[in-house]
């Protein structure tokens, strides 16, 4: 009898139209032909992650692996560490206007520093070793403070009557918040911030602070006036510049929930009458689900005391810090959690309770915590073959990005379907191209079985000139035993 498979999932409208789930990005990059595809993800900086962020972020690396390999393309990861999220709101006693202050306003360039480093940094330092995979991070107070970010504002501020109601369907009132300078805290809804004037220098924003009264704040691309953006606002505003690049595709990565609110962002895109190729590419990742069927919220349970804790939610996937372990054993279960979401699209573009996640993790290989860490290399059955019998001894590939991490005595595992095999790395060496490369290497260490001209054909169907463009890296490898 066939061994139960691990995960069933039933059809949908979009598993339906694909075959793997890396193809959701092919019509974007048939269209585009980018140089590069970063993979952006955004998470509010506001403690401990719980198990639907770090989902995302790892899927993010996940699919920057997979990308390059199928397209083949430069691929990293982007992620924004949003510390424009409430740190704390007050009510003024008289008036009863909100006020709030950011994580940024309360504690700083450093403090929010120390928390990405506490949170976030080893995860994703290790999600990209994992992965081959570089990323670069970035503060939404970084972000709003770029000349190009704050002209991707103002012009469309200048059409907000126009898209107002898509960015605030109930009121018609969209949220900018400008930060009173003296001592940081901005109306929460904007209650009585107003735009006085904009022309093609900037804007001038009239508020009123709860200590401090009114005051002015003028937002030009250069200055340093702090601009705080409603969630649905920032996202049209960061969207629209980031697809304005035409050599890199940004894919935006999302939790399944967005796909609800990204309706909004469509239509005041749609107004500002963006063109079908600048439309951002999203992806929406599973959501996590407590047992009611709704999306996992640690605000939620905070509001009503663990005692509302449902239990089937382990510790862990409501503070991943506290997963039992370190930091590399919750990566390699995670990333082994989405490889398996992804090998299905009819089990990615879907939703998991916290019961069926806790199943899904309960019955990882239990060896996974004990493989070593090593480079991954997926590899054709025949050259599998001579590296799992001893008789190749060199590998060849182009030298990308993912290529330069490797490093003489990191182990190397080569996959092949189901089968694997792990060497060390034993030297490295670079070359212009193939032929310079053979000049040097023996050919039968590369291929016994083959002469030096049909492996330089072969090698090249398999690169068209301008990957060999990128130059070409020799490795040499050693078996290691079990
Ligand atoms: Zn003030």
């Amino acid at each position: 009898m066939p061994a139960r498979p691990l995960l069933i999932s039933p059809n949908s409208v979009l598993a339906n139209a694909l075959l793997r789930s890396i193809d959701v990005l092919r019509p974007r990059i048939h269209a585009m032909r980018p140089r590069r595809i970063e993979f952006v993800v955004g998470t509010q900086i506001n403690g401990a992650p719980h198990l639907g962020t770090n989902l995302v972020q790892a899927t993010a690396f996940l699919l920057a692996k997979a990308a390059r390999r199928e397209f083949p393309v430069e691929t990293s990861v982007r992620f924004g560490a949003l510390d424009n999220a409430p740190y704390d709101v007050v009510l003024d006693p008289e008036t009863h206007h909100a006020y709030q202050i950011t994580y940024f306003h309360a504690l700083g360039k450093a403090g929010v520093d120390e928390l990405i480093d506490r949170y976030y940094r080893a995860f994703f330092d290790s999600l990209s070793e994992a992965t081959a995979t570089d990323y670069t991070l970035e503060t939404y107070t970084d972000q709003q403070a770029s000349p190009a970010f704050r002209a991707e504002f103002l012009r469309t501020l200048a059409r907000m009557d126009e898209f107002r109601w898509w960015m605030a369907p109930s009121h018609g009132v969209v949220h900018v918040r400008v930060p009173c300078s003296a001592c940081g805290w901005a109306e929460k809804r904007a209650d009585r911030t107003r735009l006085i004037h904009l022309d093609d220098d900037g804007a001038a924003f009239a508020a009123v602070c709860l200590d401090h009264g009114p005051y002015e704040v003028d937002v030009d691309p250069e200055n340093d006036a702090y601009i705080d953006l409603a969630t649905l606002y920032r996202n049209l505003v960061k969207e629209r510049l980031l697809v304005r690049d035409g050599t890199t595709l940004r894919v935006m990565l999302k939790g399944g929930d967005w796909a609800f609110g990204s309706q909004l962002v469509d239509g005041a895109l749609g107004v500002l009458d963006t063109p079908g190729a600048r439309m951002p590419l999203r992806v929406f990742t599973p959501q996590v689900l407590a047992p009611t069927g709704a999306k996992l919220s640690k605000s939620l349970l905070r509001d009503r005391g663990d005692d509302s804790l449902p239990a089937d939610v382990e510790p862990w996937m409501l503070d991943t810090t506290t997963w039992r372990g370190g930091t590399h054993d919750y990566v390699d279960a995670l990333l082994w959690l989405v490889g398996e979401l992804l090998t299905d699209p009819k089990h990615f573009f879907r939703s998991f309770t916290v019961k069926e996640l806790g199943r899904l993790m309960h019955s990882r290989p239990a060896d996974l915590a004990q493989r070593p860490r090593a480079h991954e290399m997926g590899i054709y059955k025949r050259y599998f073959d001579l590296i799992a019998s001893g008789r190749k001894t060199t590998e060849i590939r182009v030298d990308d990005s993912s290529r330069k991490r490797l490093k003489t005595g990191d182990l190397l595992r080569f996959t092949c379907r189901d089968e694997e095999v792990l060497t060390r790395i034993t030297r490295i060496a670079r070359y212009a191209d193939f032929e310079e490369m053979f000049e040097h290497e023996p050919v039968s260490s590369v291929n016994p079985t083959a002469s030096k001209s049909d492996q330089l054909r072969n090698i090249r169907e398999i690169y068209p000139p301008e990957r060999e463009a990128l130059g070409v890296v020799a490795i040499g490898i050693e078996l290691v035993g079990p």
